[in-house]
């Protein structure tokens, strides 16, 4: 388990050494989704970020346990503490129960993860489903003494937690600005303090997901149930907690509020954001017209969509840029994606099909490939530098490619070397994996060729050359050409 992995720390703002709490365990809490919606672009880039993570965590021999939730109550609109539940509100609008639409998309999130080769997570607990631990929380929080009660429903009391303990360390929010720049209390407010954050909020009487408590009938605040479900199945200290940089504030914050009280400890030793994701240098939204469902993407029925992306064209885009990096999505930017995941693919099978040219390793090729293998792991190693690696993998692409053109030989054992580069970085750690299509239609391929190849090796043993030249004619006429040599015949399109 002997490792060098650097991961960035929002929490410190840099690079720490990665060292887990219990080695070789890992225990990681990303925030999941908000079930009230299409599944969206907005969700694709935390769950492949830290889908990578998950996977070469493994690879460097951790157990990892990778908790990620399922936001089915609490989330208000506008991440605020007023408004309706974004849940409620749609099964309003469907005349469904609020639990129909919590399934409804769960099972649409899971289906666009499985295409986007997203590993499920170990354990994928419901908001809804953990209400007595949030409750149990909340009291521990009241009995400490950083919680009101106001008419029912609970707050945390953020300038006390300020004055003991310094509020905004994760977000760098800065609580006197915060209370300048909130609207001013109308008097209507049940919060002491603007910045105070709900922990149990009374639900009126047509509110219909609601649960007793020891204050009212109600429902728990967002922030609350992570660090319930985080402290549940990864314990109070845990490693690593991951999402996207919109989660830093108020989420992130009231987490690490929650925690320090409830737990008397800050929980997480590794704070992780993924950056966001613009759609031609516009931020997302449903308003700007610009909002495209993942499906809309596989499919290409959106306006702005020249034509459909596979799910593997946006694992590889998301992939291609660092996930601390801002990315901006447009048709150009994901043609030129296609083209190079293609291309990956299109060397890997180059490289499957290859015949060793030598019985001797070329000292040369087994010296390049195995420096770009390792410099694969140092880019890992920095941050989880998926870039690099894709770098890397195109620099091997070019050798192979001149493998083939005839003006380098490999031997079998170079060839192994090679397979192991793209199966162990392409396939394994950066997921991506060729359609079952595509495979389908390679195996189909060489059966019909294996067919048509042994009709021409029999028309030419019984000395009907006619019809053997015809056959070489009629497939070179389709574009396949084919070589008779020493080890019998060899095509190549
Ligand atoms: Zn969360």
């Amino acid at each position: 388990m002997s490792n060098s992995l650097v991961v960035y720390n929002t929490l410190s703002r840099k690079k720490e050494t990665f060292v887990p709490i219990h080695p070789p365990f890992v225990s990681m809490y990303v925030c999941g989704p908000t079930v009230y919606g299409e599944p969206h672009l907005g969700h694709a880039r935390p769950a492949i970020v830290f889908d990578l993570v998950f996977r070469y965590l493994k690879h460097l021999g951790f157990k990892v346990r990778y908790v990620r939730n399922i936001t089915d109550v609490g989330h208000l609109e506008n991440d605020a503490d007023e408004g309706e539940d974004k849940i409620i509100k749609k099964a309003h609008l469907e005349k469904i129960e609020p639990m129909e639409v919590a399934q409804m998309y769960i099972d649409k999130y899971h289906f666009a993860m499985d295409k986007l080769n997203v590993q499920r997570p170990s354990i994928e607990p419901r908001a809804s489903g953990h209400i007595i631990e949030q409750i149990e929380m909340i009291e521990k929080i009241i009995e400490k003494g950083y919680a009101y009660i106001t008419n029912g429903s609970v707050y945390f009391d953020v300038p006390k937690f300020d004055k003991d303990f310094g509020y905004g360390k994760l977000s760098g929010r800065i609580l006197d600005e915060l209370i300048a720049n909130s609207r001013e209390l109308d008097g209507q407010s049940e919060k002491r303090n603007p910045a105070d954050f709900a922990l149990w909020k009374k639900a009126a009487p047509e509110h219909i997901m609601q649960w007793n408590s020891p204050w009212c009938k109600g429902f728990p605040g967002w922030h609350i149930e992570c660090t319930a479900m985080s402290t549940k199945y990864l314990g109070e200290h845990f490693d690593i907690h991951g999402g996207g940089m919109d989660l830093l504030f108020p989420h992130h914050e009231s987490e690490v509020c929650q925690s320090t009280i409830a737990n008397g400890i800050e929980s997480v030793k590794y704070w992780m954001h993924n950056n966001m994701i613009t759609i031609n240098g516009q931020k997302m939204g449903k308003s700007l017209g610009n909002f495209i469902t993942l499906d809309e993407f596989f499919e290409g029925t959106h306006p702005n969509l020249q034509q459909a992306f596979s799910p593997m064209t946006i694992r590889f885009f998301i992939l291609q840029a660092h996930y601390r990096s801002t990315l901006d999505f447009s048709n150009e930017a994901l043609q030129a994606a296609e083209k190079g995941l293609n291309k990956l693919f299109e060397t890997y099978r180059t490289l499957v099909d290859l015949k060793p040219t030598s019985n001797s390793t070329n000292e040369e090729v087994e010296k390049e490939i195995k420096s770009l293998f390792q410099q694969s792991s140092n880019a890992l190693n920095d941050d989880f530098n998926s870039p690099m690696v894709i770098a890397n993998l195109f620099d091997a692409s070019r050798i192979i490619n001149t493998v083939k053109a005839g003006n380098q030989t490999i031997s079998q054992e170079n060839k192994n070397t090679c397979l192991h580069l793209f199966d162990t970085f392409l396939f394994d750690i950066l997921g991506l994996k060729q359609s079952d299509d595509t495979k389908n239609q390679d195996n189909l391929e060489n059966d019909l060729m294996q067919i048509i190849l042994s009709l021409r090796s029999e028309a030419k043993n019984r000395k009907d050359y006619a019809t053997a030249d015809n056959i070489r004619n009629l497939l070179t006429d389709i574009g396949i050409t084919i070589k008779d040599t020493k080890e019998g015949v060899e095509w190549s399109k």
